[in-house]
């Protein structure tokens, strides 16, 4: 049986081209960057190629870009370092209900240490209202930090509009852009922000690698201290492959994201057009039209989240529920809450994140065996039965 896999938003498979890219730096290539004999010098320069390659995409210049082992690493060294770095002008951090754990959990051990911060709450989309951050911001605001795209309901934020209130307040603003560089474009001067983050292997880099980049004259204390590596900024031996591999997948999303976006926004529009129309007691979770090009989240009324995961799962079917790192812990996901789906809907969501090598025939499959799936599971629902009959 053929896999069809649409659970791109967890990650991605790394993109051939980007493996072989990577190779030689296993091997041959073995340098540290940081010696100034010649083999240091040829992974120096890799780097640099990558550096370059980033920055431009991003409309950033190099020294702005530094590299880290992920999205995770980048959202916490951006929300530590100003807060360290910035204690004596405040204490006050805001952020959305809406977040990934990488920035909501880092909130919560900031809180447990002296800051204050604000969970801005969002509508029934999942959307932030920049009002909301206007009001917000007082003498001790030192960072906002709202995510740019919604891994769990792909909901796309206001962040250019925010970016202009915090610029006008003299705040630094931090996006999680992990779901949306290589996806959609980034330009970090019309967004106003002062940080944002990426991670390698969600647009088909390698996994254990990412980037933070930095406003010039961002004020901000290093995460990782050690040999100086990145002027200070993150210490540790380059991670060149990785490295490497990261700048090969810039590459290619600089020339296939805006054709790629088109075509899964096609695939994404009918996967959902069609749920909702095969399949009662089905509703669409996030915003309608600012949401990204690859994300469909369904609630499904009657049936349990795991079940429904485990019976595509048995068709060759790969989705996710909740996020993948929330679908450890049970209960309803802390995204959907603050969205005000109600808990029995929010326990069966299911999320399917489509990628660049979705085609029509995954869609169709989808199509095929869901409803088939849902009419056994909700057959063995005695609550369902019991509406079900009562409604005919
Ligand atoms: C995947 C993801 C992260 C974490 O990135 P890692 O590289 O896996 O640490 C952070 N934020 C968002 C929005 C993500 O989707």
């Amino acid at each position: 049986m053929s896999k069809v896999y649409l659970d791109y938003a967890a990650t991605t498979p790394a993109h051939p081209e980007v493996i072989k890219t990577m190779l030689p730096y296993f091997g041959e290539k073995y340098g540290n960057a940081s010696s100034l004999h010649s083999f240091g010098q040829e992974a120096r320069s890799a780097i640099e190629k990558a550096r370059k390659t980033t920055a431009d995409f991003i409309k950033a210049s190099p020294e702005e870009v530094i590299f880290t082992s992920g999205g995770t690493e980048s959202d916490n060294s951006a929300i530590l370092g100003i807060a360290y770095a910035n204690q004596e002008r405040g204490n006050h951090i805001i952020t959305s209900s809406v977040e990934h754990h990488a920035v909501l959990e880092v909130c919560h051990f900031l809180e447990k240490r002296g800051f204050k911060i604000s969970y801005l709450p969002v509508d029934n989309y999942g959307m932030v209202n920049p009002d909301d951050v206007k009001k917000a911001i007082t003498s001790q605001t030192i960072l906002v930090t709202i995510i740019h795209a919604s891994n769990e309901v792909g909901t796309i934020q206001p962040i250019a509009e925010i970016g202009k209130i915090t610029k006008t307040a003299g705040v630094y603003f931090h996006t999680d852009s992990v779901q949306t560089f290589g996806h959609l474009p980034i330009n970090v001067n019309e967004l106003n922000v002062d940080l944002l983050s990426v991670s390698g292997h969600k647009l088909y880099g390698p996994k254990g690698v990412g980037v933070l980049y930095i406003r010039k004259g961002t004020k901000l204390v290093p995460f990782m201290i050690g040999g100086g590596q990145e002027d200070g900024r993150r210490g540790s031996t380059y991670n060149t492959p990785g490295i490497v591999g990261f700048g090969k997948a810039v590459e290619i999303a600089n020339l296939e994201m805006v054709e790629e976006g088109q075509l899964l926004s096609g695939l994404r529009d009918q996967l959902i057009n069609g749920l909702l129309s095969k399949i009662d007691l089905v509703k669409l979770n996030g915003h309608p039209v600012k949401r990204l090009p690859n994300n469909v989240n369904i609630s499904l009324a009657y049936v349990e989240g795991e079940a429904t995961l485990l019976s595509l799962d048995y068709e060759g079917v790969c989705a996710s529920t909740g996020s993948a790192c929330s679908s450890e812990s049970m209960g309803p996901s802390h995204v959907l809450t603050a969205m005000c789906v109600p808990a029995e809907q929010a326990r069966c969501s299911i999320r399917f994140s489509l990628g660049k090598w979705t085609r029509q025939a995954d869609v169709n499959k989808v199509l095929e065996v869901l409803p088939r799936i849902m009419t056994k599971l909700r057959g063995m629902s005695p609550l369902y039965n019991k509406t079900s009959k009562k409604a005919s």
